[in-house]
Order: C-alpha cells, then structure tokens, then sequence
C-alpha cells in the first residue's frame, strides 16, 4: 500500500470516514520523495529505536520501520490507531502508543520501549506544539541523540539561525544549549493533504555532548534569554529590565562587566554571552 499516493490516502479516509482535524494539525504527507529522506537523514541506525510524533495514517511511520530495529509513534487522535492497525498490517516492528506528546510519561515509555539505549526521534510534527515539543524532548534529559522534525520553514530558519545573529530568537539561544541545528531540505505545502498556507523544512538536532556554556541555574537562563526577546524592538537591557522588572541600572551594570554594549539588541548576544550575563546579574 502506498501511503503517500493521493488516491490512497483519499481512499483510505473515505473508508474509515475520516475527515481532517485542523486543531491537531493534520497535514498529511503526500510527497513520495520526503519520507525516505526523513527515514535516512534520522540516525536510526546508530539508535535502538525510533520514536515518532504523530504517526497519522503511517506514511513516515512505514519508511521508518524500514530503517529502524523498532518504532514507537505516540498518536493523540483517538480515530487513527484503527486505521493504523491497517496501513501498517505488515511492519511487526512498529507499536502505536495513544496519547498525548506532551503529557505521556516520557521516562517510563522510553524505559518500556528502549530500555536505556540512545532514541532517535524522527517526525512530521503538529505545527500548533512545535516549539513545546522540541523543547520538552530537549529539557528531558532522555538519551534523544537525534531529533529529525518537519517544521514550518519560517520556524525551521528560527531555529537553525546562529545565536548572535539578526534571525535569531529566544528557541533559537534555548535549543542552542542543548543541541546543534540544521536545516536539512525545504518541503513545499503541495507535498502535504490538506495543503497548508506555508512551506516547511527538515531539520535535525544533534545534541551536544556539553552546553557552549556553563549555566548554574537552567530555569533562570530560560527566563532571562525568553525575557531578552520579549521586546524585540527594544535592546536587550530595556527588554531584560521591563519584562524581569529588574533595575534598569543593575542590567546595565552586568551588561558592562560582561563587555556588551548597553544599546545591544538581544538578537545579536551568543548564548554564552547570556550565560556570562546571568552569571553577572546573580
Ligand atoms: N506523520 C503523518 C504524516 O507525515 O503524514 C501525520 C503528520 S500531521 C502533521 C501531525 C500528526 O500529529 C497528526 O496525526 C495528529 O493527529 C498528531 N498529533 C497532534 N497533536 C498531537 C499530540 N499532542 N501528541 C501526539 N500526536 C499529536
């Protein structure tokens, strides 16, 4: 069955009389040539296993079960497990997992699942929780050597930006702790069902061995780099000080002692610059 035929797809939902949630993000892919790649580009075989984000009607989860010992897809819509049971009748290797990404208790599932070895992660992810779901995969402390995603391209350029450069943001200095990013190819919004308004990307992130930086307190440099962004107009020591409610001169004090220039915009800061900065407000 090619689950990334059109006319297969379409009849596939006729038959289970499926129809599109768009509060779950579903944008099925229709492409041929992207799964394959996506399956390639993930690292399964330097993993024990590979986990998915949202399987949908199996088109990436099937290409995985190619490449991967196991996968293990974590699908919130209770409609699909069913279809599912069909689309992936002859991958043995594959268990579909109900739930929710974000509050499944990733610990005890990657334990069941993998035991303690490394997981890559490879997915078509639900647009509305990108940065939630990259974020909790990072912030885990689970071995996810590799995260392969689809994201929108305007998020995909977000996140691969370097820090201390002009497309840079908050996820951009946050992901940059933990992993390093890369663009791996475009995906243009003809290759998914139903079309989305905007083009997407492959990324991939490997995460680092160790931080670029030293960070005592993870939350406080989350809520200082998240607060350095908050008033993108404004520069760093103006945004810092009226979204922290710290004393502006107190910023500009550490902002001095770690050699920054007080009209600094915060886009320009590397993220060891704002370790160094945390360091100087503590
Ligand atoms: N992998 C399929 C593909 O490439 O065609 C479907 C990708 S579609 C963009 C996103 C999928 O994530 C949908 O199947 C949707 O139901 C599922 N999903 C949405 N929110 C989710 C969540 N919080 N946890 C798990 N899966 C979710």
């Amino acid at each position: 069955m090619e689950l990334s035929d059109y006319s297969v797809v379409r009849s596939i939902l006729t038959k289970h009389g499926f129809t599109f949630s768009k509060a779950l993000g579903q944008n099925f892919l229709i492409d041929p040539t992207v799964c394959p790649r996506m399956a390639e580009a993930c690292g399964a075989e330097n993993a024990v296993g590979v986990l998915e984000i949202g399987p949908g009607i199996g088109v990436l989860t099937k290409e995985l079960s190619q490449v991967a010992k196991k996968v293990v897809a974590v699908e919130l819509d209770t409609r699909l497990p069913e279809v599912l049971a069909e689309t992936l009748a002859d991958c043995g290797n594959v268990t579909i997992v109900p739930g929710d990404i974000l509050a499944l208790d990733l610990p005890t599932l990657l334990q069941e699942q993998f035991g303690d070895g490394p997981v890559a992660v490879c997915a078509n992810l639900p647009y509305y929780i990108t940065s939630p779901v990259i974020m909790r995969l990072l912030e885990s402390d689970l071995p996810f050597e590799t995260i392969t995603v689809m994201v929108q391209k305007e998020v995909a350029d977000r996140l691969c930006a370097a820090p201390g450069t002009k497309a840079a943001g908050a996820i951009t200095v946050c992901v940059d702790y933990y992993a390093k990013a890369q663009q791996l190819f475009s995906v243009p919004k003809s290759a998914f069902l139903p079309s989305p308004k905007v083009d997407s990307a492959v990324i991939r992130l490997k995460k680092r061995a160790a931080p670029p930086a030293a960070v005592k307190d993870k939350a406080a440099f989350f809520r200082l780099v998240k607060a350095a962004f908050a008033q993108r107009r404004k520069t760093a020591l103006n945004s810092i000080s009226n979204t922290l409610g710290t004393d502006k001169a107190k910023v500009a004090a550490a902002l001095e002692t770690c050699g920054i220039a007080p009209d600094a915009r915060s886009e320009t800061l590397t993220t060891a610059q704002f370790a160094a900065l945390l360091d100087a407000l503590s």
